[in-house]
């Protein structure tokens, strides 16, 4: 354990020396997937990567407790806190219970970073079975003056938040900058602030995941779970906190928010965010057609596909980049990251 390990804080914008607070206990927490569709490329990434730091951490000589959430409830369309949840609208329009699309996705989840060579993490916790914790959170913070109840719904005082703490430092947003950019957005009318997020919010009529609380019959708020389930596993101060640049907003701001108003102080020490992926220079997604699922690049299966690719040359080309550049895949990229993987094998022989 003599090696000095650096890490780049996102939230100090600085290299700084990896010094954990209960050596040779290191804990990690690693936003995972919202088990609705098939996994892809923006899974795998920060997969690989945190698997990279959990295997160099080991290798270290640390005890690692590394704990990757699933989410499964409260994760609503457009991550707005109004609209359908991403995992009830799946069960809708497939016709099937809400958990089995949970248990359909998370087991797709897990084959494909297996396959991977990713590592399970210590602990895999699920959003809903947290949902008593989630809520003892909404009470403390409600308790601290930090959060308000409008019918049903509890809403966080991002402006109450301010005056005593700083909302938005993570990714250096400034809440004035914030509120020029807000539109008026349906079902925002409960709200004092436009800014103010939903940490409980109460459940439509048509809306299936639902549990009782001293507020309404709902759900937590997609941010919650992370605060809850991190300190949870690993403690009130914990050292690492990863996921993908797009979760820096408001997810994590909001986590942040969230837990010092529950709990006093900050948890994290040492941020990690792992850059996105591009698609021949393109940003990847639904909506531009040229999304490719993890399945289809094993298989080739996409019109976009030259061949397939083995699930290994994925990996190498993924780590063949630092995990805060953006990456660009494109055949060329990955035939010449197969070639350069089949000389790495050829040299054991
Ligand atoms: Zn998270």
């Amino acid at each position: 354990m003599d090696t000095i390990l650096n890490i780049y804080n996102t939230l100090t914008r600085k290299k700084e020396k990896f010094v954990p607070l209960n050596p040779p206990f290191v804990g990690m927490y690693v936003c995972g997937p919202t088990v609705y569709g098939e996994p892809h490329l923006g899974h795998a990434r920060p997969a690989i990567a945190f698997d990279l730091v959990f295997r160099y951490l080991r290798h270290l000589g640390y005890s690692v407790r590394y704990v990757r959430n699933i989410t499964d409830v409260g994760h609503l369309e457009q991550d707005h806190d109004h609209g359908e949840d991403k995992i009830s609208r799946i069960a809708r329009l497939d016709k099937l219970e809400p958990m089995e699309v949970v248990q359909k996705y998370t087991n797709e989840y897990r084959l494909k970073m297996m396959l991977l060579n990713v590592l399970p993490p210590s602990i895999e916790p699920h959003a809903s079975g947290h949902i008593i914790e989630q809520q003892a959170l909404v009470s403390r913070i409600l308790q601290n003056g930090f959060a308000y109840e409008k019918n049903g719904s509890v809403y966080f005082d991002v402006e109450k938040y301010n005056s005593k703490y700083r909302y938005g430092k993570l990714s250096g947003r400034r809440t004035e900058d914030l509120l020029s950019n807000t539109r008026d957005l349906e079902g925002q009318e409960d709200k004092n602030n436009p800014l103010d997020f939903a940490i409980w919010k109460k459940a439509d009529p048509g809306h299936i995941m639902r549990w009782p609380s001293p507020w309404s019959d709902g759900f937590p708020g997609w941010h919650l779970e992370c605060s809850v389930m991190s300190t949870r596993y690993l403690g009130e101060q914990f050292d690492i906190h990863g996921g993908g640049m797009d979760l820096l907003f408001p997810h994590h701001d909001c986590e942040i928010a969230q837990t010092v108003a529950g709990q006093g102080r900050e948890a994290v020490r040492y941020w990690m965010h792992n850059n996105m992926i591009t698609l021949n220079g393109q940003k990847m997604g639904k909506s531009l057609g040229n999304a490719i699922n993890l399945e289809q690049f094993f298989s080739g299966e996409h019109k976009l596909l030259e061949k397939a690719y083995h699930p290994m040359t994925i990996r190498f080309f993924m780590l063949q980049a630092h995990y805060r550049s953006t990456l660009d895949f494109s055949n060329e990229a990955l035939q010449a990251a197969e070639k350069g993987l089949a000389r790495l094998f050829e040299g054991w022989k």
